[in-house]
């Protein structure tokens, strides 16, 4: 490979040149060193295409820095600059940038007789919301669900576009200063695709499109949750005449679950016990998201006494683990008591069973809350 001159040389700018600076260097190299007004001068080409070069690389925030920092190495190679063989341009690669450059069409395709294929359309996504439980959250499920879309009506058929002979341009020659210059507008008859219906089934609109109501299966995977957007490809509107057909948005809404209350991947459930229960112990059946589990309530367990069971909250979206479900510990006073019950804790007011002894490691409220998030 031959040395290659500094981009900021090619173009003539500074080093610190700001984007406009170099866009307006860039436009002065391009229209001196334009094939159509060089016809023939191989060296103009070249500089034409090193020019083009410069600019595909300074003109984009990410390729400039690596530039500045590891020169023309930094821009072989994956992601670099072009990327095949040679690493140069072709006229198409330079064409394309013309529209940002001068504004509407550019110097149009017309460069040694090529000219650009129609635009292939693409057809418009859309956008459904699914409901979820908790469980299908976490374990991921089958959605069938009903979407009214464009389809390609059958027995359509196009031809080629009258105005722009299927090109999907339209090119005007106008007489600058500069010289001659093509400028290339997108065909308004057919919006760049270079066909236009011919025969139109009923029913269907002039692009041959009909609106059908279509029932479909989405695969939604363990771990989605509320405000995630799926991309079902292809089940968005049909583009006309075989284009790309658009894709369906799948937006998650989330369905609360009676007993339990999601925190990110972690899940919270309140557990009431009796006076009774607290004191002699006990074993409890809490949901958990694979169905109900049996915990066992230590005797003498305290009120906002948290246990923790691991991987029963949700799996993380991005592999990383599941989180836990966090069991809070209510004890549950009553509030009405009979007098032979009412007697009882009165016998025990002043009993020294029944009076508060927090231990030194007795956590308070607010240290198991720094704790669980920690
Ligand atoms: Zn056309």
């Amino acid at each position: 490979m031959s040395t290659k001159r500094d981009y900021y040389e090619i173009l003539g700018v500074e080093k610190s040149a700001a984007p406009e600076q170099i866009k307006k260097a860039y436009r002065k190299k391009a229209i001196k060193y334009h094939p159509d007004k060089n016809p023939g001068d191989k060296e103009a080409e070249e500089k034409f295409k090193d020019a083009a070069e410069a600019y595909e690389v300074l003109s984009d925030d990410n390729k400039r820095a690596r530039y500045d920092q590891y020169g023309h190495a930094g821009m072989s190679g994956a992601g670099g600059f072009g990327g095949g063989a040679g690493g140069g341009m072709n006229m198409e690669d330079i064409f394309s940038h013309f529209g940002d450059i001068f504004g509407g069409g550019g110097f149009g395709g017309g460069f040694g007789g090529q000219s650009r294929g129609p635009r292939r359309l693409k057809g418009s996504d859309l956008r459904i919301r699914v409901r979820l439980n908790l469980e299908e959250m976490v374990n991921g499920c089958e959605k069938k669900v009903k979407v009214k879309r464009f389809k390609q009506a059958d027995g359509v058929t196009s031809k080629t576009c009258p105005s722009c002979n299927g090109s999907g341009q339209q090119v005007r020659v106008t007489n600058t200063f500069l010289g001659q210059m093509q400028t290339a507008t997108t065909c308004s008859t057919c919006q760049g695709i270079g066909r236009v219906a011919d025969k139109i089934p009923a029913g269907a609109n002039n692009q041959g499109l009909i609106k059908t109501e279509e029932t479909i299966e989405i695969k939604i995977p363990a771990g989605a949750r509320e405000g995630i957007q799926l991309q079902v490809r292809g089940k968005g509107n049909d583009a006309p005449f075989d284009g790309i057909p658009g894709d369906l948005l799948v937006v998650i809404e989330e369905e609360e679950h009676e007993s339990l209350k999601r925190d990110g991947n972690n899940l919270h459930y309140d557990l009431y016990v009796s006076v009774p229960d607290a004191i002699l112990g006990s074993s409890k059946e809490i949901p958990t998201v694979n169905g109900k589990v049996k915990i066992k309530v230590d005797k003498g367990t305290q009120s906002g006494k948290v246990l923790r069971l691991k991987g029963q909250g949700l799996p993380d979206l991005n592999g990383y683990g599941k989180g836990d479900l966090f069991v809070h510990v209510n004890i549950w006073t009553p509030t009405h008591l009979s007098k032979e019950q009412e007697s009882f804790f009165e016998k025990m007011r002043d009993d020294e069973h029944f009076s508060p002894e927090p231990s030194k490691n007795e956590k308070s409220f607010f240290e198991r809350v720094k704790d669980m998030f920690q």
